[in-house]
């Protein structure tokens, strides 16, 4: 079973994505943005970090830069639902383009979500 670090500052979101994660047997620590995610990173070894892409205070591409760069290890689903100014299908893009794992588009698609943890920490194994 996988430690998954959850980073969203909508905070249902990481409380549904948490449910999820846990009712599959993983274990799951939240963060509200990508600063804290990034603290956390700092004192836990994770498996995966599913990370939203628009949030204040470090954004989900500064997290898949941090990971990439200090624990290149860890498995990445990003997800976002866009902004105003940049839409959806730029941001996963450039979150592949970075080398995450998984992209995801919200509203997010929880059998989906779903599939691509398992998948992605298959890949792992
Ligand atoms: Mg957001």
């Amino acid at each position: 079973m996988a430690h998954v670090l959850v980073i969203d500052d909508q905070s249902h979101i990481c409380t549904i994505i948490e449910h999820f994660l846990t009712a599959e047997g993983h274990t799951a620590d939240l963060a509200e943005n990508g600063r804290v995610g990034m603290q956390l990173a700092g004192l836990n070894a994770y498996d995966l970090v599913i990370t939203d892409i628009v949030m204040p205070e470090h954004d989900g591409l500064e997290v898949i830069m941090g990971f990439k760069q200090l624990y290149p290890l860890v498995r990445i689903i990003a997800m976002t639902g866009g902004t105003a100014r940049l839409n959806v299908g730029s941001l996963l893009t450039t979150a592949q383009f970075m080398g995450v794992d998984r992209v995801l588009a919200k509203p997010l698609d929880f059998i989906k979500l779903l599939t691509a943890v398992n998948e992605v920490l298959e890949i792992r194994a």
